[in-house]
């Protein structure tokens, strides 16, 4: 029950740049993939064009080896949860879950047995007599995956389903849908622009950036093998940090990392630096014979977050690299804006 697609394109402007470009990707039967992307990245579009609420200009949807691109959305057997919860509020939960099996005029008894299955899967047996006014946001929602899923979809469309909810009931919501994901086994596709959320509950990842597909693989390779300095930034808030190739290394700094066989002696190279990975030092030491130099920044500005200061240095080269430390970390290096600090770069990837 894989989801293919091909090369679609949807433009809501003659002339105007497309809303999704060119996308090609796959996502893998049973697993759950995420459309990851800052806001108007076209990850909406995309799901939109998937579940045939959207028509494409240019391209082909496969939904289980099946060309759905020309089915009209009821045709496609897909379940469907938006942000917004779109519950009937003048209906029970039951009814709730009941509609899209209702409108496919099942058999009564079916259609009871199959909303107590629901209710069950969705742990909310108790509440099936209720209407959606008098449940959380966090319920009302388990309460649109039950309706989604009652019509036996081939594939689970989940379009941001806990963008609306506060940050502790969407990591509870996150930990559930891992584990209906597991109980189900559905093929799932996440829209979603949270890249903790992205790369917690998904076995695949699709990253988008202006209509495009700027990088698809396992959260793992995302994470550290990010394509593109666009990546390296939204995943993880990395910065560039140029270097150049050094006996045979890329030397950052005082760190050398390997280099791909085919890199020249005194080649620029650009590695991504994660905050964390940057060690900061007061010392401006020389190097000793044999060593690398290290990093010299400037500390532009600096900002206490929680139990960490955010600090964006400026390096010689021009490059803007942001670091964070543990707060008591940076408050014995002493440091103000402005000041010259010793930047150890610990890990990076080139
Ligand atoms: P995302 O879901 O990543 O935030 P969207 O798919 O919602 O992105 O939007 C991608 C781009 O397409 C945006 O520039 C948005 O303004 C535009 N867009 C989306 N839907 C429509 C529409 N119905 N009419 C015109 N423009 C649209």
């Amino acid at each position: 029950m894989s989801i293919i697609v091909k090369q679609l394109t949807r433009r809501f402007s003659p002339g105007g740049s497309p809303a999704v470009s060119d996308v090609s990707f796959q996502a893998p039967a049973g697993a759950i993939t995420s459309l990851l992307g800052p806001s108007g990245a076209g990850k909406s579009t995309l799901l939109r064009l998937i579940c045939g609420l959207e028509v494409p200009d240019v391209g082909r949807v496969l939904i289980d080896g099946l060309d759905c691109t020309a089915l009209p959305v009821q045709k496609r057997n897909v379940g469907v949860v938006f942000q917004s919860y779109a519950l009937f509020r003048h209906m029970t939960v039951r009814e709730n879950i009941a509609f899209g099996l209702n409108v496919r005029r099942l058999p009564r008894d079916e259609v009871e047995a199959r909303v107590d299955e629901m209710l069950r899967l969705v742990q909310l047996e108790a509440l099936g007599s209720r209407h959606p006014g008098q449940l959380s946001g966090g319920q009302r929602q388990r309460v649109a995956f039950a309706r989604a899923l009652a019509i036996r979809p081939r594939v689970l469309l989940l379009d941001e389903p806990f963008g609306a909810l506060d940050t502790r009931v969407r990591e509870e919501l996150r930990e559930w849908l891992h584990e209906l994901h597991e109980r189900t086994g559905l093929t799932t596709l996440l829209v979603t622009h949270d890249q903790q959320e992205a790369l917690e509950i998904s076995q695949h990842v699709v990253v988008m950036s202006e209509g495009r597909v700027a990088q698809a693989g396992s959260p793992e390779d995302i994470y550290d093998r990010p394509a593109s300095p666009f990546v390296a930034s939204f995943i993880g808030g990395a910065s560039v940090l140029r270097g150049h190739v050094l006996e045979g290394r890329a030397a950052l700094g005082s760190l050398a990392l390997s280099v791909p066989a085919a890199a020249r002696e005194g080649e620029a190279v650009h590695a991504f630096v994660r905050p964390h990975d940057i060690k900061l030092a007061r010392s401006v030491s020389a190097a000793g014979a044999g060593e690398r130099t290290p990093f010299m920044g400037r500390v532009e500005r600096f900002k206490p977050v929680g139990g960490f200061v955010k600090v964006l240095l400026r390096m010689p080269s021009g490059d803007e690299v942001t670091v964070q430390v543990p707060r008591s970390e940076f408050e014995a290096l002493g440091v103000v804006e402005g000041d010259a600090v010793r930047a150890d770069v610990l890990t990076a990837s080139v």
